[in-house]
């Protein structure tokens, strides 16, 4: 159903953002992925969304620290796929330590990865979505956009801007044909949960076993990880036109965390 369509995930060459593109390039759309990872990796997937979808699916290197960068990135999804119709805001970086010990640098790349990139993704695309009255927006929020946990300060204020952020541009683009949701995953089993495992070890001076059980699966009472495919199966209904009336919700896919 998305033939025709283009769309673009931030931080797509790992994880969640992976998931993504292969659930568009299963309807048809075309796709340009993004993140870092090795040459070699990246062009095999992006090769296998092309053929996946019977559409072109491109790569761009564009660092979610930079504005110019994102805004090309938008542009040239303009001239050389159309669109973009939907755009996933789903780049985003961890760090775990109490606000004592927390390194400045790492506050400003999680603000800039997690959040401001969202906003210059959306001031990119948003006039182009307008003239053509119809575009989804999605974005990777957290769990940690409603709820908080000790030690990940600037995580959890990035994702609670990323749920303000994607209200206010819900109201902005109400009447063109556009919607602006964010998901909001629970943990889910990618390399961004495996690293912050040996962090959270020191923060809370834990065994691994005590940080996948007491801390990361404690919060979730399924008592299961989410699954990448789960969240994108999500996108993709949002992507439909019976999802038209669905703007400015932030949607829980958390095994029921938040609502404990
Ligand atoms: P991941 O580490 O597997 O993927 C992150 C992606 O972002 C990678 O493609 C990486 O290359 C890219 N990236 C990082 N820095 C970048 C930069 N400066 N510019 C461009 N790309 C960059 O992680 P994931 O778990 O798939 O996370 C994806 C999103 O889902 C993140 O926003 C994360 O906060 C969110 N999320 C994850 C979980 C979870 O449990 N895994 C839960 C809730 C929300």
């Amino acid at each position: 159903f998305l033939k025709g369509r283009s769309a673009i995930v931030t931080g797509s060459t790992s994880g969640i953002g992976l998931a993504y593109a292969k659930a568009f390039a299963s309807e048809g759309a075309s796709v340009v992925i993004n993140g870092f990872g090795d040459a070699a990796d990246i062009e095999k997937e992006r090769a296998a969304l092309a053929a996946t979808s019977g559409a072109k699916a491109l790569y761009d290197a564009a660092d979610m620290t930079k504005p110019d960068e994102i805004a090309a990135m938008v542009q040239r999804c303009h001239a050389e796929l159309g669109g973009p119709d939907i755009i996933v805001n789903n780049a985003g970086i961890q760090f775990v330590a109490p606000i004592e010990d927390f390194p400045v640098e790492k506050w400003d790349a999680i603000i800039a990865i997690n959040l401001s990139s969202a906003f210059h993704m959306m001031r990119a695309a948003v006039p182009l979505m307008k003239a053509a009255k119809w575009g989804r927006i999605i974005s990777t929020a957290s769990a940690h956009s409603l709820v908080a946990s000790p030690a990940k300060s600037a995580y959890v204020t990035a994702k609670h801007g990323l749920a303000g952020l994607t209200k206010t541009i819900a109201l902005e683009t109400a009447t063109f044909g556009i919607t602006v949701n964010a998901i909001s995953p629970g943990y889910v089993w990618t390399p961004l949960v495996e690293k912050q495992i040996p962090d959270t070890m020191t923060a809370r001076n834990m065994t691994r076993e005590q940080v996948m059980n007491d801390v990361l699966l404690d919060a979730q009472p399924t008592k299961e990880f989410v699954t990448v495919d789960q969240v994108a199966a999500l996108a993709l209904y949002l992507c439909r036109d019976e999802a038209k009336s669905i703007t400015g919700a932030n949607l829980s896919v958390d095994g029921g965390w938040t609502a404990a």
